[in-house]
């Protein structure tokens, strides 16, 4: 079977987000598994071309586009599957992936459509034939719609997942025409949404299958509360719909071989981890090792259930504990975070986005913060899990999916319902009680340690829906 792999960013090359985790690990896992898997990623400025063997090839595909002509020039790199880059610095060639702090890029209907075009265009010039076109979330959810409607590719299936129905790349209708569709599908049943056009929409109508990452997610996401206004839509098409759990690459985080983190460990040396929070708590400035190291990483968003922090940080620099928070994201909430740095004995906070200084915090903490307002599957947690943090989440999407609270039998989290800071300040204060039994924390770190939360198992499902598709009939 031949699978093209479309997403706006692929870790190690580019990345924002979990998206970027999932479209590094899951087309290579698939590959190693049989599947022939050609993957595709505009060429941002700030991809290290020379670091990760990326070369130029002898090929380029214009797109007619807005009354003008768009080249890219192709680069490609060949490990387990072989990775095309499309490359327009006009359109890519910028700061940013998707916008500054401020917000998104005004064309990027036109930079993510064009790369669209230009990667049917490549597929049709050197013949991929693929058997299926799998795309993720708004910026590549075209595709599906030009394959079928542009391309008239009826026998190559598609599937798209969601990796976050909030960002739905929604632009004016005249879009419909600097793209190059036609108003015959500028209607609700297909891209229109409240008489703009709405790129995830298209992708969900368009497609053969509709994945997204956790099976809580795709049960949330057919009602209002979570549905982001594709409620609707979602539930028309629920017999297409399937939730896969996400996975990480075990062998990208891995706390016995990470090049990044102070001390390397495994569930047999976990005492060593404490060597790794003794140094970063020194790194960083933050006094006294015996008191529990509570972490957030995240974008800075109000997804991420931010505000929750921020409103409990004065009860949070009062605890017994320490804190260290990274992220990086909406302006405001970096502005805020800005202004404490350095306010607080026991809240080390850094406005950044530093994977480095995330490994060692992972490898670092005792627990991870994920108090989300929700969360399509979350990667985080873990992470966390693998490099033997305990994890304090909020009970939504894939949290619930992967984390089981203290209170059930077999637990090994702090899960909490409802996001209200007391809430959230109650989890961190079972955290800190269970923290002071040193045997059962302990043996709770093995214990997460040894989940499977690998992403072979994903590539293994999507592999199985793939086939599915490939041999269903066509409708
Ligand atoms: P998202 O909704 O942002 O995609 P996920 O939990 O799915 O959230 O994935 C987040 C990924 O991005 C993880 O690999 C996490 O370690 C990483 N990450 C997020 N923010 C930062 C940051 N400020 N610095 C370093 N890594 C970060």
């Amino acid at each position: 079977m031949k699978v093209v792999f479309a997403s706006s960013e692929i870790y190690p090359f580019a990345k924002t987000g979990g998206l970027a985790d999932i479209a590094g690990a899951l087309p290579r896992k698939i590959a190693s598994q049989g599947v022939k898997v050609f993957g595709f990623m505009p060429l941002y400025k700030t991809v290290d071309i020379n670091k990760h063997g990326i070369i130029k090839i002898d090929a380029s595909v214009d797109v007619k586009l807005n009354n003008r002509v768009y080249t890219f020039e192709v680069y490609k790199k060949i490990d387990d599957a072989t990775f095309f880059f499309l490359k327009n610095d006009e359109l890519f060639g910028r700061d940013y992936l998707y916008g500054p702090p401020e917000g998104d890029y005004p064309d990027n209907d036109i930079r993510f459509g064009a790369f669209s075009y230009a990667v049917m265009e490549f597929i049709k010039r050197e013949n991929l034939n693929p058997d299926l076109i799998h795309v993720n979330d708004w910026q590549t959810a075209l595709i599906p719609v030009l394959n079928y409607y542009k391309y008239n590719n009826h026998h190559v299936r598609t599937v798209i997942t969601i990796h976050n129905l909030a960002y739905q790349g929604i632009c004016d209708k005249f879009a419909i025409e600097r793209l190059n569709l036609g108003w015959d599908i500028f209607h609700m049943e297909a891209l229109e949404y409240y008489d703009k056009v709405n790129f995830l929409k298209g992708g969900i109508v368009f497609s053969s299958a509709v994945t997204t990452v956790s099976p809580t997610y795709a049960k949330e996401i057919t009602y209002p509360e979570y549905g982001y206004g594709l409620d609707g839509v979602l539930r028309k098409y629920s017999n297409k719909l399937y939730g896969i759990l996400n996975g990480i690459d075990y062998d990208v985080w891995n706390p016995e071989t990470d090049k990044h983190i102070y001390e390397n460990y495994c569930v047999f040396t976990i005492q060593k981890k404490s060597i790794n929070k003794k140094l970063f708590l020194k790194e960083v400035g933050l006094k006294d090792e015996v008191k529990p190291l509570y972490i957030f990483i995240g974008r800075l968003a109000h997804q991420k259930g931010v505000d929750l922090i921020m409103d409990s940080i004065e009860e949070m620099s009062k605890m017994s504990a320490n804190f260290a928070i990274l992220g990086f994201g909406d302006r405001e909430y970096n502005d805020f975070f800005k202004s404490i740095e350095g306010k607080y004995e026991n809240i080390f906070v850094k406005v950044d986005y530093n994977e480095t200084l995330s490994r060692k915090m992972y490898a670092a903490a005792d627990f991870l913060l994920m108090p989300s307002l929700f969360e399509p599957c979350g990667l985080n947690q873990m992470i966390a899990m693998r490099y033997g943090t305990l994890v304090i989440a909020r009970e939504t999407g894939g949290l619930k999916d992967t984390v089981k609270d203290i209170s059930q039998p077999d637990g090994y989290g702090f899960l909490f319902k409802n996001p209200t800071k007391e809430e959230f300040l109650n989890a961190l204060y079972r955290a800190a009680e269970l923290y002071n039994n040193k045997k059962l924390f302990e043996n709770l770190q093995k214990k997460v340690m040894e989940i499977d939360f690998s992403i072979d198992s994903t590539a293994r499902k999507y592999i199985k829906l793939y086939e599915s598709l490939k041999y269903s009939r066509e409708g």
